[in-house]
This record gives structure tokens, C-alpha cells and sequence, in this order.
């Protein structure tokens, strides 16, 4: 192989001609000098057919390429402007880099790649780029994959939810799949012209498909898929109604906290003039990991501190065994998950804790919607766990400044068509 071909294959231009490669001293990177071949010149950045050339554009442009060794390498060429009957007066399409791009291809889906599977500093250290950078590279991957798939195919039974991505209620409207477990769409906001957006996309035909829709129970929500989909069976987001638990069961632990520490002994002044809490308070507040976690999860410790409580706050625990009780009913599903669904109402209705009697009649309300999440099966982990994985990734969010690359990032790593390696295709 000559070694200009050997050159192409490393830096990932291949079909196009490596005319020369110099080491830049200053800078000390290698810089490889590119010709695009005559059948992939002039070509229109955006649709890639052939278009009348229209000037030399700004001249010799660099992309950065995948680091050679430890060396950062990057591609020159020219960068011509052709016009385009559609897209007007563009740059002309390269073969080695994306439309608009300032790196190869190659470095593209490494990027892509590594956001998926690892951590934040990783990419950003590895690669040697900034996390907004990211950011412009992993919306272009999806771009590409989306343009190949349709994610919204086959949709039977989808889940709707809005989620937090930044503080100040910024939140993000996601649909997920239920039979693949796959997210399928994303989009900035909360109301019912975004979700209405999805369902537009969708189009009539593929929404008369949709036999179940699961969701929390936000009226936007309800009233959208009552437009788009009349014959839908609503279904009660499991995850939501277990929240709803854990935030009665949260609102009876800071009652009991507030009691413990206005008790004698129950506070006390730290190093910095603070009022901390003490003795009872102190363990109470460091007793919420305990109770909140799934009993499964629990550590040694925290269990020890599930038996302090049953011990010295009778109602609290109370309050945690009802907080379980529901949990169970969506683990177990199906009809037994109904009867004990109605065992829990009788028990919750008179257990003398505000919180939890106000919750059994919110419960009450839904049993509808409740009752069909039980019997269609859509009680299962999947949900949870789906769930759970967005809003993780939305911690990656914080650097990010458009909610598109967060939405990009999130389509990526749970929506089924996982960016690949480039070149791979040999191993
Ligand atoms: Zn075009």
C-alpha cells in the first residue's frame, strides 16, 4: 500500500488524496494536507448532489482528526462554496467530516461514543475538548442517525413524562416505549403544544395504533392524548404514584425532625454560630437515606436505623410501611397487585396520618388509570429503570446551554441506535 493511502486510512480520509504531512513545530501537531477526488468535488454540503461551483469560500480549512499516538493531528483542504438549487450558496461537502463540522468524521464518533459510556471528564480529558464542544458533536451524530431511522415506528403502548433538566422548572417532555424500553422522543418544555408536536409527528394513521398510554396525572398530559389518541387506554405511571409515597412519607419525617430538635437537647449551636440538630433530631435527619431506598438496597447500617425508628417513632414507621405497601402493589402487578392495591386504600384510609389519608383519596382518584397500569403489565422495572437513567443523564445537563444537546445525549444512550466506533467493521 503506498504510504499516501496508509496516511488516508490513520487520519480517516479515505477515498480522498493525503497530498503531504508536516509536523508543526509550534504547535506540535500534525497537520495532514487533503485533496477531495474530482468525483466528490463540488458537491452541496447539505444534500451532497453535484452543484455549479461558486467561489473558494474562505480558503484552506483545518478539521481536528483522531490524535495519532499521543500526537493531535488535524486534515487541511480547501473549502469551496458551491450553489445548491435548494440550499443556496454553501460550503461543499467534504467526505471525511460532517456538514458544518470541525472535526473528522471519525473524531465525531468517538466522542459520540465515549458521552455514552462514560463520564464527562473522561470524554473531556481524553479527547482534549470542551464539554460544549461535545455538545455540537453529539447533536450532529443523532442528526445522522435519525435521518436513517424512524424511532417512532411500531409504537403501541408509550409512556409520557416531563422532566427536570435545570434548576429554575426547565423541563423536557420525553415518550418512551414500553415494549422496546427505548426512549423514542424528546423536547424542550412541559405543555400541550410540545407534546401535541410528538403527536403531529406521529400522524394520524400511527395514532390510532397506540393502545396504551402511560403518565403521570398532569392535565397537559391527559387532555393531549385524549385529542390525539380518544381510544387509548390511560395508564398510571407507577414511578409517579410510588413518588407520591415517598413525598408523604418525606413530608412525616421533616414533621418528625422539626419536633425532635425544638425538644430539649435537640440542637445546638455548631463551631460557625449554626443551629444543627442533636441527639434524637441528628439521627432522624440522617435516617432519610433508610427510608427512602427499596428495602433491597438497604446497607447494614441504614437497616439498623429502620429498627431505630420502628422503636422510637411508631408513626414514621407507619408511614415507611405505607410507603412499601404501595411500592409492593406495582411489584407484584396483575390482579394480585389490584386486591392488594385495595387492601392498602383500607389501611391508608384509616391510619391517622394526614399525609397518607390525603394520598389514599389522590390513589382513589386514579384508580382508573391505576388499575389499568396493574392489569396491562406496565408495572413492570422497565419504566422505573428508564426513567431513572433520564434523569441521571440530566445531571450531565448542567453544562450543557441548549436543551438539544442534553435531548441528543439522552436519544443517543437510551434510544436504541447506540452511536458505533468508527471503523470497525473489520473486527
Ligand atoms: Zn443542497
Amino acid at each position: 500500500m503506498p504510504s499516501t493511502r496508509v496516511w488516508g486510512r490513520l487520519l480517516g480520509v479515505n477515498p480522498a488524496v493525503v497530498e503531504g504531512i508536516e509536523f508543526d513545530e509550534a504547535e506540535q501537531v500534525l497537520v495532514a494536507a487533503v485533496r477531495v477526488r474530482r468525483r466528490d468535488r463540488d458537491r452541496c454540503g447539505v444534500c451532497s448532489r453535484r452543484c455549479p461551483r461558486y467561489d473558494a469560500g474562505r480558503g484552506r480549512r483545518r478539521w481536528r482528526a483522531l490524535d495519532l499516538g499521543t500526537v493531535q493531528a488535524f486534515v487541511e483542504a480547501d473549502a469551496s462554496r458551491v450553489r445548491c438549487r435548494e440550499h443556496g450558496v454553501v460550503v461543499s461537502a467534504v467526505p471525511w467530516a460532517r456538514h458544518g463540522a470541525g472535526h473528522t468524521r471519525a473524531f465525531d464518533d468517538t466522542v459520540a461514543w465515549l458521552a455514552t459510556a462514560t463520564s464527562r471528564s473522561t470524554v473531556r480529558q481524553l479527547m482534549r475538548i470542551a464539554w460544549p464542544t461535545v455538545g455540537s458533536i453529539i447533536t450532529r451524530v443523532r442528526a445522522d442517525i435519525d435521518a436513517r431511522v424512524d424511532r417512532l415506528a411500531g409504537l403501541r403502548r408509550i409512556g409520557i413524562d416531563e422532566i427536570s433538566y435545570k434548576k429554575n422548572h426547565r423541563y423536557l417532555t420525553v415518550v418512551v416505549d414500553h415494549d422496546t424500553g427505548r426512549l423514542v422522543w424528546a423536547a424542550a418544555g412541559n405543555d400541550k403544544p410540545t407534546l401535541a408536536a410528538f403527536f403531529e409527528l406521529l400522524g394520524p394513521r400511527r395514532c390510532a395504533r397506540i393502545t396504551h398510554v402511560s403518565a403521570d396525572a398532569a392535565a397537559w398530559i391527559g387532555r393531549t392524548v385524549e385529542q390525539y389518541c380518544p381510544d387509548a387506554i390511560r395508564c398510571a405511571d407507577p414511578f409517579h404514584v410510588v413518588k407520591w409515597a415517598t413525598d408523604a412519607l418525606d413530608q412525616v419525617r421533616r414533621q418528625t425532625w422539626n419536633y425532635a430538635r425544638r425538644q430539649p437537647g435537640g440542637s445546638h449551636k455548631d463551631r460557625r454560630g449554626r443551629t444543627a440538630s442533636a441527639g434524637t433530631a441528628q439521627s432522624m435527619k440522617r435516617a432519610r437515606w433508610a427510608l427512602w431506598k427499596n428495602p433491597e438496597n438497604l446497607t447494614d447500617h441504614q437497616r439498623h436505623k429502620l429498627a431505630w425508628i420502628a422503636k422510637t417513632d411508631p408513626r414514621l414507621y407507619r408511614a415507611y410501611l405505607l410507603k412499601e405497601g404501595l411500592r409492593h402493589v406495582f411489584a407484584v402487578g396483575g390482579q394480585a397487585g389490584i386486591e392488594a392495591l385495595q387492601r392498602w386504600l383500607a389501611w391508608a384510609a384509616r391510619c391517622r396520618i394526614p399525609e397518607f389519608v390525603k394520598l389514599a383519596r389522590t390513589v382513589r382518584s386514579e384508580l382508573s388509570a391505576i388499575h389499568a397500569s396493574l392489569d396491562h403489565g406496565l408495572s413492570n422495572a422497565l419504566i422505573e429503570s428508564t426513567n431513572t437513567k433520564i434523569r441521571l443523564l440530566t445531571r450531565l445537563a448542567f453544562g450543557f446551554k441548549r436543551p438539544d444537546a442534553l435531548i441528543s445525549l439522552a436519544l443517543l444512550a437510551l434510544g436504541g441506535y447506540r452511536p458505533e466506533l468508527p471503523d470497525r467493521t473489520h473486527t
